[in-house]
């Protein structure tokens, strides 16, 4: 009725008026109206005037047991009522010591340890603050440089900010860029000049080892990247990157933090996906978003035990990570993650497994329409990249960036798409059903 739409866009001027939205521009920072949702439910939300869409991109990558799951409303509320909070500075609490153990079973081995943390930013910082301090102990001050690559994204707090590498992150941002050095994205879809797909893998690899040979081994502390890199496009490097990157890593003792905040808890089928997945053995694996579905705001690191142990064992007993958040360790995330995992080991990984190929192929078929260049993706996760036209592979370019354009459209067939420039990301819920997943390639193609 005419009372609800008053009220509701009552709401849109209070947005307006006081709300600061993620990533403004500054022409319209602090006066936004953007889309507002009123509920979920599986893999629908409804917006604000009552139309169903399917959530294309899991709210942002993290909705991944689907919306309003009473079980996962249940034990937050339970927890709430048993122990609502308690500081991590003097206190423990049961949810996070059972959770530690139940990620560290699914690590790889020797993965055994977990720092929790708000979401996947001061995961991501957490773990380099690790590192910074370990090098500190052990008596290596100068090692401690970070390697991130073009096109990854790790963070918006100033050092893991520091680390991204996609287009207009930085234009206007300070960062600490004397503490970074970036390699080439390992985008086999955009490789450099003269480079062939046969021989991308070694270009890469070897641009790394030159790196560590320039800028010297003793200086490099960590590299961090994300195994299927998310918002950077879905870039699936070429096989063998990453164990070769983590063997170099290995040889000049160069920490290897693998950022699943994205990839982990059935992304790709599989709780983490660094083992399971590509056979690696990070040092460190951050993680945040789908630990929790998007319930409750969780992150964390995964430390090896060995460089907990090799602390325990140093000359400097009194020397203090000074470093931790009030909200480390929150009981209501640890227990709301323990319930998702439930879900995830109760049927959902393997869903999830099931339903992917179908995603990919279904989504794959888009590239005869010919504003797609190329759709890539992994498990339930998937980018098409609109091209200007085939055999250039320049980047489609329109006064209205295309990917908002054709969100736009597949939003009036009941679609909601994460635009990226030229690019539209898919990673919908990972209860999703063949059926389902052929409405979402039916509205893509309708709108593209
Ligand atoms: N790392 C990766 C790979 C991400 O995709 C993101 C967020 O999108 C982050 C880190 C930062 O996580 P958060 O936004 O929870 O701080």
């Amino acid at each position: 009725g005419s009372a609800g739409e008053e009220a509701k866009d009552e709401l849109t001027r209070l947005a307006e008026g006081h709300l600061v939205q993620p990533w403004p521009v500054s022409g319209s920072i602090g006066a936004e109206a953007r889309g507002r949702l009123e509920a979920g439910e599986g893999i629908y939300v409804t917006d604000a005037a009552g139309r169903r869409l399917i959530d294309g991109p899991a709210g942002m990558w993290c909705v991944n047991a689907g919306h309003r799951r009473k079980e996962l409303a249940d034990v937050m509320a339970a927890q709430a009522m048993e122990l609502s909070y308690n500081s991590p500075w003097y206190t423990t609490n049961a949810p996070s010591a059972i959770l530690s153990k139940r990620l560290a079973d699914h690590a790889p081995q020797g993965v055994d340890h977990v720092f929790y943390t708000t979401g996947g930013s001061s995961a991501v910082e957490t773990a380099l603050r690790f590192m910074q301090f370990a090098n500190n102990v052990k008596g290596r001050g100068e090692k401690k440089l970070i390697v991130s690559r073009q096109g990854g994204y790790h963070g918006s707090t100033y050092l893991s900010a520091s680390l991204n590498g996609r287009p207009r992150d930085h234009d206007w941002m300070d960062s600490a860029s004397d503490q970074v050095i970036k390699l080439a994205c390992p985008n086999p879809f955009r490789r450099p000049d003269g480079v062939g797909a046969a021989e991308f893998c070694d270009y890469l690899v070897a641009e790394f080892r030159n790196v560590i040979e320039t800028a010297g081994a003793e200086r490099i502390g960590a590299f961090i990247a994300e195994p299927v890199m998310a918002s950077g496009g879905v870039i699936v490097p070429p096989d063998g990157y990453l164990f070769r990157m983590r063997e170099l890593c290995r040889e000049h003792d160069i920490l290897f933090i693998a950022d699943e905040v994205v990839t982990a808890f059935g992304r790709l089928g599989h709780v983490f996906a660094s083992q399971d997945v590509f056979g690696l053995d990070p040092d460190m694996i951050t993680f945040a978003k789908g630990v929790t579905s998007g319930y409750f705001p969780l992150g964390g690191v995964m430390i090896a035990g060995r460089l907990l142990e090799e602390l325990r064992r140093s000359n400097h007993s009194e020397a203090m990570f000074a470093h931790g958040l009030t909200y480390s360790s929150h009981p209501i995330g640890c227990a709301v993650a323990l319930k998702n995992l439930d879900i995830l080991e109760g049927g959902l990984l393997e869903h999830a497994r099931a339903v992917s190929s179908h995603f990919q192929s279904r989504l794959k078929a888009l590239e005869d329409l010919p504003l797609v260049g190329e759709v890539r993706g992994m498990g339930l996760m998937a980018c098409i990249e609109c091209v200007a036209d085939r055999v250039s592979n320049n980047p489609l370019t329109l006064d209205l960036e295309v990917g908002k354009r054709i969100d736009g459209h597949c939003q009036e067939l009941g679609l909601l798409v994460r635009p990226l420039i030229n690019m539209c990301v898919m990673s919908p819920p990972l209860t999703i059903t063949q059926a389902q997943i052929d409405d979402m390639a039916d509205i893509l193609r309708r709108g593209i």
